[in-house]
């Protein structure tokens, strides 16, 4: 089987856009997916995010489209050819922007619609002509219904975490939009489970598919190291603190379990100095894309944000993900350490764990099969207060056992697909986690994307002025000082 990109036939404007990214080895699910898609065959494949199946569908399918490439002006000449559909905003953001890269020394256009965000703007974007067109379901309907998204020339279709899309809802849609298809068409579908749903849905829409399954990419036990420390309460901003110095902490994922913590764990690590940014569901969609951009851009050091804004992002490089609060679900554990270690880089997955979270601990242990060891950290003594247990903020007391009602309502958008897309998950369809054997893209060190100049925050000299922090709060206590103590 081909593993190397230069062993494909692609056109030169794609094999240089590969070139660009610095990929030289397939995945497997590109090694596997990529001939077949090539050959216009209908495509039933079992993959997750993470595992590079983005690459896997798109650059055969630009590559076929480049019959159509053309630099003309006219709108006309670029009708819609590839639909992609995702079930939410963020994945649909990630995975345009990953084509556009791909599509970047072609004529070919490509751009993403999806719900949350002013609708003229997606219109005008719309009317000039695009090629490939990666949307969410409800705002298709909504540019469909508009006569935006004229989608009679469609031939090939994608239907990207299709598993995920039934969860939350989108059959009647994802019916709607696939009866306003061509007839004729390729039909590539994406699910990390064939549930009997998706062979339904493969029945009814898939030709002859030729079925490919990899397995998960499971970065969660091959390259992610993954220590537990005991902290409860307020401490555990402190404990963050202290960890980020022990573990000599670049950049960070922070996940909180509710909206409300979200956004104080953030402000008061603002305050610390901290370069810090929020993204939780009462963010809204610009919000959260120019935190995550600016994260990716290394201008923030710490995204510190909930479960229901995260979910599928794919960030590469973060080689830190802490956990302040043990998720309810075991399976969010998995979602958010996946964050690190992927697609090549070794990881770190820090998780807080008080004394109430016993449940919760043992539930990821049951998971993915690890005996947690929980390690004591040594605390600098900032506040002159002993660190106690009933010490936490008031709501986070007696708090621990169930979601906190902003948590709850932290599942509410103000799209509707959106809305279903950050509702929890109640058949959670994430394995319990296996040991694999590594695969040599996982193998690659981690090398920070940041520019060299770019220096976290708590690195800085403890006299500079953090460039993060809002010109409205006053540093309470200079995190160097702070580190300082314990130095
Ligand atoms: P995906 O599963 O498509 O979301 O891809 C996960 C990550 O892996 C993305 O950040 C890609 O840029 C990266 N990636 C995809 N294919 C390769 C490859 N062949 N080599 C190295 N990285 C890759």
């Amino acid at each position: 089987m081909t593993e190397s990109f230069s062993e494909l036939s692609l056109a030169p404007s794609l094999a240089k856009a590969v070139a660009k990214m610095g990929y030289e080895t397939m995945t497997p699910i590109q090694a596997q997916a990529i001939p077949v898609v090539l050959q216009g065959r209908d495509v039933m494949g079992a993959a997750q995010t993470g595992t590079g199946k983005t690459a896997a569908f798109s650059l055969p399918l630009l590559q076929r489209l480049l019959r159509h490439e053309n630099a003309s002006a006219s709108p006309a000449r670029h009708p819609v050819r590839a639909l992609v559909l995702l079930p939410t905003r963020e994945l649909a953001s990630q995975v345009a922007d990953q084509i556009t890269q791909y599509a970047e020394f072609t004529n070919l256009r490509c751009t993403v619609v999806f719900g949350g965000m002013d609708i003229k703007p997606q219109i005008a974007e719309l009317r000039k002509g695009v090629e490939v067109l990666v949307a969410t379901p409800g705002r298709l309907l909504d540019h469909i219904e508009g006569k935006s998204a004229v989608l009679n020339q469609v031939e090939y279709v994608v239907l990207d975490e299709a598993d995920r899309m039934l969860d939350i809802g989108f059959l009647p849609d994802l019916q709607r939009i696939l009866s306003h298809l061509p007839k004729k068409r390729t039909t590539l579908l994406f699910s990390a489970t064939f549930s009997t749903d998706i062979k339904r849905l493969a029945n009814s829409y898939l030709q002859d598919p030729v079925t490919i399954e990899v397995a998960r990419s499971n970065a969660t036990a091959a390259t992610v190291e993954q220590r537990f420390y005991s902290a409860s309460g307020e401490d555990k901003r402190l404990a963050l603190l202290a960890l980020i110095k022990q573990h000599d902490v670049k950049q960070a994922f922070v996940f909180v379990n509710s909206k409300l913590g979200c956004a104080r764990l953030a402000r008061n690590l603002e305050r610390d100095g901290l370069r810090t940014a929020a993204m939780h569901g009462d963010k809204s969609q610009d919000e959260r894309l120019k935190a995550l951009a600016a994260f990716k851009a290394g201008e923030v050091d710490l995204l510190v944000c909930t479960d229901v804004a995260a979910r599928g992002l794919d960030i590469k490089d973060v080689p830190v993900v802490f956990n302040i609060d043990l998720p309810y679900n075991a399976e969010d554990y998995v979602h958010r350490i996946g964050r690190t270690g992927r697609a090549g880089a070794s990881g770190l997955a820090i998780s807080l764990v008080s004394s109430s979270d016993g449940r919760f601990l043992g539930d990821i242990e049951k998971l993915i099969k690890i005996k947690a060891e929980v390690e004591a950290i040594e605390m600098p003594v900032a506040s002159g207060r002993a660190p106690r247990d009933d010490r936490r903020p008031r709501e986070d007391r007696g708090q621990q056992d169930r979601p906190r009602r902003e948590e709850r309502i932290d599942k509410r958008d103000d799209d509707r697909m959106a809305n279903r897309a950050e509702s929890r998950d109640p058949k959670a369809r994430y394995q319990p986690v296996r040991q694999t054997k590594s695969d040599p893209l996982f193998d690659k060190p981690y090398e920070p994307s940041l520019p060299p100049e770019t220096t976290p925050a708590w690195e800085a000299a403890p006299s500079a002025k953090p460039r993060g922090i809002s010109a409205n709060i006053k540093s309470r206590r200079k995190v160097a000082a702070l580190f300082k103590s314990t130095v």
